[in-house]
């Protein structure tokens, strides 16, 4: 931690301040320079609250140098987590396709959308049988239904499944069905839900809340780590800026930010991240330029009469170019898909 103190600080405050850091178990080292005196706290414990040293009289700037996760970062990890079920590695040289609707409606809808996205190239199902709806009176999702169909339509087309738990008391029922457990921005900071889902024996992929930094969203992985499963995969979904042109705005330099920050590997879903279809298409080329680990893509057959999210579904052709066009630019940058 540096500490720059007040330009015109007297020999007692200065005393106070370094008092100060002293109890708090740091070790501390003096520079004095032209017009001001700066401080290195050495010895930060990952949970210090730096506002400690901020109100302290005499003590003008102070910026953490070390970062507060541990276990996600690249400094604990330097070799990037490969993320491996069955024969998909996620975090890897290949770039996985994720695709799907937004949610699983009925029997015939999962099995056209899984094989049209499954024909195009992509490992892993989405869909969505617990759903996080804004309003209360929207489309909740079909539950264990939903969770039945998804698996049936995955195992026949050979892909993998993807789909999200809401609450602690659902992970017991779609550990059944999933391969893997997505965390919806809504539940980024789900305190209680990141911890048990630190217990499972499956990946997860925790999705970037709506208002959170890069920082805390590495926090969150950091207790889904902490407790013990190591398999995160992060994704970027958008945040809410003051642009109303899409629906979120896709914050791809979130992609290298935490390729340098930490090991884990990351997803981006230019579908949620613009929430319209005739965007999704150039962002999902930008992810990969950027240096995407995955995609994740809703697809709809039908997204006229899609129960969520039908605007921002791509029709099958439209996810066939784009499956054409990532391949290309993954190319380019030495990636495969
Ligand atoms: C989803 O992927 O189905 C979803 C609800 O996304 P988000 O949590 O990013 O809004
Ligand atoms: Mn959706």
């Amino acid at each position: 931690m540096v500490i720059v103190l007040d330009k015109n600080i007297d020999e007692k405050k200065l005393e106070n301040v370094i008092k100060h850091l002293e109890d708090f178990g740091f070790a501390v080292h003096k520079s004095t320079g032209i017009q001001q005196i700066v401080l290195g706290a050495i010895g930060v414990k990952p949970d210090f609250d730096i506002r400690k040293v901020k109100i302290l009289d005499g003590v003008s700037e102070v910026y953490r140098i070390t970062e507060p996760f541990k276990l996600a970062s690249r400094t604990f990890q330097k070799e990037d987590t490969i993320i491996k079920i069955k024969d998909v590695e996620i975090g890897g040289n290949k770039v996985v396709m994720i695709a799907g609707p937004c949610s699983v409606e009925n029997e015939k809808q999962i099995f056209t959308i899984a094989s049209i996205v499954a024909k195009a190239g992509a490992k892993i199902l989405r869909g969505g049988a617990f759903k996080p709806r804004t309003s209360p009176y929207s489309f909740q999702g079909l539950g264990e239904e939903g969770l039945k169909l998804l698996r049936a339509a995955a195992d026949k087309f050979n892909l993998l499944v993807i789909t999200e738990v809401m609450e602690v008391n659902q992970i017991e029922l779609i550990y059944k069905y999933t391969d893997i457990f997505q965390i919806g921005a809504r539940n980024m900071q789900n305190f209680s839900l990141l911890k048990e889902l630190g217990k499972v024996t499956k990946p997860v992929m925790l999705k970037r809340g709506l208002a959170a930094t890069v920082e805390d969203w590495l926090m969150s992985a950091e207790y889904i780590l902490s407790n013990g499963n190591r398999e995160v995969l992060l994704c970027e979904r958008g945040i809410r800026t003051f642009e109303t042109y899409t629906r979120n705005t896709f914050d791809l330099s979130a992609i290298p930010v935490v390729h340098k920050r930490s090991h884990l590997p990351i997803a981006a879903d230019p579908s949620h991240a613009t929430g319209l279809r005739d965007k999704v298409l150039p962002m999902a080329r930008a992810a990969v330029a950027a240096g995407t680990d995955a995609l994740m893509i809703e697809v709809h057959h039908d997204p006229e009469h899609a129960l969520s999210d039908g605007p921002q579904a791509l029709l099958p052709d439209q996810f066939e170019e784009l499956m054409k066009q990532v391949k290309l630019i993954a190319e380019v940058i030495g990636r495969k898909m």
